[in-house]
């Protein structure tokens, strides 16, 4: 698809809308994710599985915020709980400890295998950056260790070998570590190893090596939320970063509440030291969290080691805790979002149900694409997955690297035509009130999608 090609003649004004904001927000968007040529489609409401924008145009919305709209737009127990919230109490932030920090922390102690306390942030970004500064101040090391093309938050430390030029990343066993973005001080480079999906004995191999000054290992138990680590990888890492000492990061900001209520650590049944949440966690709001072992959180507990900010504080000689602070950390008014959500997702069959649907979109989909005599596969677990229009093997990011991409572009573009939103080559989340209807219509759009491309 050629720059400068309107999406289409009924997209007038998200185009003239695009243009304006253009003139005021360089590139036009907030975060770099939500750009995609010719221009992006300006939205204007939200209902359940819809999205509508402000040419009038209505989309099933496979995007759902990134995955954080579990539930859909404007679903009337988040609505509730939000209003209760704020009526009841009179305001929409204390600014001082409160309940719902409390009753939040436990609901998660409850459902995530490897969280016994928590703390809160307000995105998934500053979860993996306080995970990260856990694990350096907890072990005392340096550097970290992430695995190629996984995603934690747009901050330097993570921000190396997301999206790599494969050439300049070398070998896929021993993956060079490259910046993704101008303004990266070399300092991250140097200090963030790089490490191959999936391939546990290469791995194994780079930890050992760099045993002796690696803090941590952050990971996407499902990379980008569709491609899966194999179950033997997942337990032969947690076995080499326990005995090596390395403290194993979880970043499930999208597989929390996705791939089951607790995580990608309850479908493996492998505990990570801190697992970091955020996305549904909010109920469509700002946050992120991190939980993980009592022993390890506790360094960042203020009672016991000297205030490092308050002016005049004596220092009584005991070592500093790790700092952690924020304004809007524990958000009263997005607690209560988020308990709402997970209330609604703790229902008897919700979750079943998500899953079922989600199986019965893939299949519907699968369908289609053999009908036309087209190589397709979706891949994914849980309520997330991805198209992938090739029949080879997905273990890893040179293995997506490998896929042609502009067939499934053409294929994304005629889609927003025909009203099914998702970024053009991003995955699909489902709700759970996208229903049967919706999922047909899906399957329809892209059957006609096809024609279109293939004519
Ligand atoms: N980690 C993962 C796995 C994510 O998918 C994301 C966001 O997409 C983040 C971290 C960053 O979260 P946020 O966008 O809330 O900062």
């Amino acid at each position: 698809v050629e720059r400068n090609v309107l999406l289409s003649g009924n997209m007038q004004k998200s185009a003239e809308l695009f243009a304006k904001a253009c003139k005021v927000i360089p590139g036009g968007v907030t975060a770099h994710i939500k750009y995609f040529d010719p221009h992006p489609i300006m939205m204007e409401k939200g209902n359940g599985s819809k999205l509508y924008d402000v040419d009038g145009n209505e989309y099933i919305d496979y995007l759902l915020c990134y995955g954080a709209l579990i539930l859909g737009h404007g679903h009337r127990q988040v609505f509730e709980a939000v209003t209760k919230q704020m009526v009841e109490s009179g305001t929409t932030i204390f600014g001082t400890p409160h309940k719902l920090e409390t009753t939040m922390a436990e609901k998660l102690i409850e459902l995530y295998p490897g969280i016994e306390m928590v703390r809160y942030t307000n995105s998934g970004l500053e979860a993996t950056l306080l995970a990260i500064r856990t694990a350096v101040a907890y072990t005392g090391k340096q550097k970290i260790a992430k695995f190629e093309g996984h995603y934690h938050g747009g901050y330097d430390q993570v921000l190396v070998s997301v999206n790599p030029d494969i050439d300049k990343a070398g070998e896929s066993s021993a993956p060079k570590a490259v910046g993704e973005s101008r303004g990266l001080p070399d300092y991250y480079l140097e200090n963030t190893i790089v490490l191959p999906f999936n391939d546990l004995t290469a791995t194994e191999k780079i930890l050992r090596d760099h045993a002796h000054e690696l803090a941590g290992v952050i990971l996407e138990p499902i990379q980008g939320g569709f491609i899966p680590a194999d179950q033997d990888f997942m337990t032969g890492l947690r076995k080499v970063t326990e005995e090596l000492n390395i403290v194993l990061i979880f970043d499930e900001v999208k597989t929390g509440f996705r791939l089951s209520i607790g995580g990608a650590q309850e479908v493996y049944g492998v505990k990570p030291d801190i697992t970091a949440l955020g996305k549904v966690l909010g109920g469509g709001f700002p946050v992120g969290a991190i939980g993980g072992k009592k022993e390890i959180l506790m360094i960042s507990s203020a009672r016991g080691g000297r205030d490092i900010l308050t002016v005049g504080a004596s220092n009584s000689g005991k070592q500093a805790p790790l700092y952690h602070s924020g304004t809007y950390n524990g958000h009263p008014t997005i607690l209560a979002a988020g308990l709402a959500t997970i209330h609604v997702l703790e229902q008897m069959g919700t979750m079943d149900t998500l899953f079922a649907n989600t199986q019965l979109l893939r299949k519907q989909l699968e369908e289609v694409y053999k009908f036309h005599g087209l190589p397709m596969q979706t891949i994914g677990m849980g309520s997330i997955f991805n198209i992938i229009l090739s029949e080879g093997e997905v273990k890893n990011y040179r293995d997506m690297r490998k896929v042609n991409t502009n067939l499934r572009k053409q294929i994304d573009y005629e889609l927003l035509r025909l009203g099914i939103y998702t970024k053009p080559l991003n995955r699909y989340s489902m709700s759970v009130v996208h229903t049967k209807e919706d999922i047909e219509r899906t399957a329809a759009a892209h059957d006609e999608a096809i024609k279109r491309v293939k004519n």
